[in-house]
């Protein structure tokens, strides 16, 4: 069976007689997540939660695709561990701007960006291209989608390769976790009071925190922590894709009256 709300599986006589309103796009990294994570953890989920919620909202509206995601990150922060594969903001947008020329041309100006990085940063890519052209650009960093109801799931907080990482993994593809690696997640913390206390922010380098690229505590992790929390997420991912496909694009949009 086709799946129509995958690009990559519909085809061109589909899409003439029911051109899409929504485009979904997730984009990710390829990178190191402590021991016992595959390299490919943010590809493979982000593009799971991506075809999950786009199939929701397709049921729903008829009127949403999802693109086939970009896996490369900004991962310069990273290197030192192997095998991180870094591509700059700039040409992450530069793709991005393609994209959604493509899109344009056939009419879709709702375009939706599911980001799985924390070291992507889309927010001065939209403001400049809504100022440029007629598009509407969202970006949804996934993990903080269901911010509220986090610790109703979870023990610990997360940050790079923890709790939750390593309980997405447990739910998606156990086989590829090796738990019986993976190490404690504790980092180096900030010498410096403003940075400890978030007053002033910079860049981490990870290879500096400790010598397994993970910031955050692994060992709670198990599968069914890991499918309640991407339920929650892809239930809310999938009600924006309907509510956009519902609104129509008028002089104010996406503003209220
Ligand atoms: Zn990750």
């Amino acid at each position: 069976m086709i799946s129509e709300w995958l690009l990559k599986e519909t085809n061109q006589r589909r899409l003439k007689e029911n051109m899409p309103e929504v485009a979904v796009i997730p984009t990710s990294a390829i990178e190191p997540h402590n021991l016992h994570l595959p390299i490919g953890q943010d590809f493979m989920h982000t593009g799971y939660i991506v075809e999950q919620s786009a199939k929701i909202a397709w049921d729903r509206t008829k009127k949403v695709i999802a693109l086939p995601g970009i896996p490369y990150g900004v991962d310069c922060n990273l290197l030192d561990f192997p095998i991180a594969i870094h591509v700059s903001q700039d040409v992450l947008n530069a793709m991005l701007r393609e994209v959604i020329w493509s899109l344009r041309s056939y009419g879709i100006r709702k375009i939706v960006i599911v980001n799985g990085h924390g070291g992507n940063d889309f927010t001065p890519f939209i403001r400049q291209i809504q100022s440029n052209i007629d598009v509407y650009i969202f970006q949804m960093d996934w993990w903080k989608v269901g911010d509220d109801k986090y610790f109703d799931v979870f023990e610990k907080p997360e940050d790079h390769a923890g709790e939750m990482e390593t309980s997405v993994g447990l739910a998606l593809y156990p086989h590829l976790v090796e738990m019986e690696y993976a190490k404690d997640g504790k980092a180096r913390e900030f010498r410096i009071k403003a940075l400890q206390k978030g007053w002033a922010g910079t860049s981490r380098d990870f290879s500096k925190l400790n010598d397994h690229c993970a910031t955050a505590d692994p060992y709670a992790g198990t599968a069914e922590k890991g499918e309640k929390y991407l339920n929650i997420v892809i239930e809310r991912i999938a009600e924006f894709l309907t509510d956009l496909a519902n609104e129509p694009v008028d002089d104010i949009f996406p503003y209220k009256e």
